[in-house]
């Protein structure tokens, strides 16, 4: 495929998406407008970025530090770029995450928290940001999963939903940190439609981490991704983060 042929691909899987997140809110009673659309360009190049762009996105979603700090680079020319981290951030990358992204999804223990929070603390004395959005990233739906604070029974897990709490009310206390809400990725199913109770669940927590920790917005839900994001939309989405839907299949 050349370059303007995939341009003009990407364009209309963008388009075709925005039709189905729009009729999906609608169908909830939502406003198209509170979600936004997060394109994950993990492992395609820095011309895909700039395809979907043309299209009107401004959100790009990273799961390697040092990739989306190499596509940056490349894209530096390009003002108004949002990078979202939303993989794993090992300790040893927070500095260098804290200098790219503008929010980071995957905050999923108090220790990385922490971490996050002298580095940007540290970007601060240098002349930088003082504060770095984040999400908290939770793991609802059990099945073997690794990532994410470990709430696999559910909110029917009252001691380990205690434990989280705890955490949560640490973590809303650095400064240099901004908690907006919670991100998830659910279990991977062929009918989206049986990802719908995870979602459900991420939302339940939301509204009580909102009611318990009321001096802060809780407003973003990040989740749903190219095989159910219109499920999670209909439950609340506020960030959906869409790869292949986009891009085509990763190699
Ligand atoms: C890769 C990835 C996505 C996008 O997945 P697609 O199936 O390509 O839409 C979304 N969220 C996370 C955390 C990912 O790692």
């Amino acid at each position: 495929m050349s370059e303007l042929e995939q341009t003009a691909r990407i364009r209309a899987n963008i388009l075709a998406i925005h039709e189905c997140i729009d009729a999906a809110a609608r169908r909830a009673g939502r406003d198209p407008g509170s979600v936004k659309l997060i394109a994950v360009s993990k492992t395609h190049p820095p011309e895909s970025v700039r395809a979907a762009m043309a299209a009107d996105v401004a959100d790009f979603g990273e799961n390697r530090v040092q990739e989306a700090g190499e596509k940056a680079e490349m894209l530096a020319d390009v003002g108004g770029i949002r990078w979202h981290l939303i993989g794993h951030l090992q300790r040893n990358k927070v500095r260098r995450a804290v200098a790219i992204f503008d929010l980071v999804h995957s905050v999923d223990s108090l220790r990385l928290a922490e971490t996050l929070h002298r580095a940007v603390s540290e970007a601060e004395q240098a002349g930088g940001r003082a504060r770095l959005p984040v999400l908290l990233q939770v793991n609802v739906a059990g099945e073997n999963q690794k990532e994410g604070f470990d709430l696999a029974g559910g909110l029917a897990d009252t001691a380990r939903l205690a434990q989280f709490r705890a955490e949560v009310a640490q973590i809303v206390e650095l400064r240099h940190l901004e908690v907006r809400g919670l991100m998830m990725i659910a279990p991977y199913v062929v009918d989206p439609e049986s990802a719908r109770p995870v979602f459900r669940a991420l939302r339940e927590l939301r509204d009580d981490l909102a009611r318990d920790f009321s001096g802060l917005p809780w407003s973003e839900l990040s989740m749903g991704m190219t095989g159910d994001y219109e499920v999670a939309v209909e439950e609340g989405a506020t960030l959906v983060r869409v790869g292949r839907a986009i891009f085509g299949e990763r190699a």
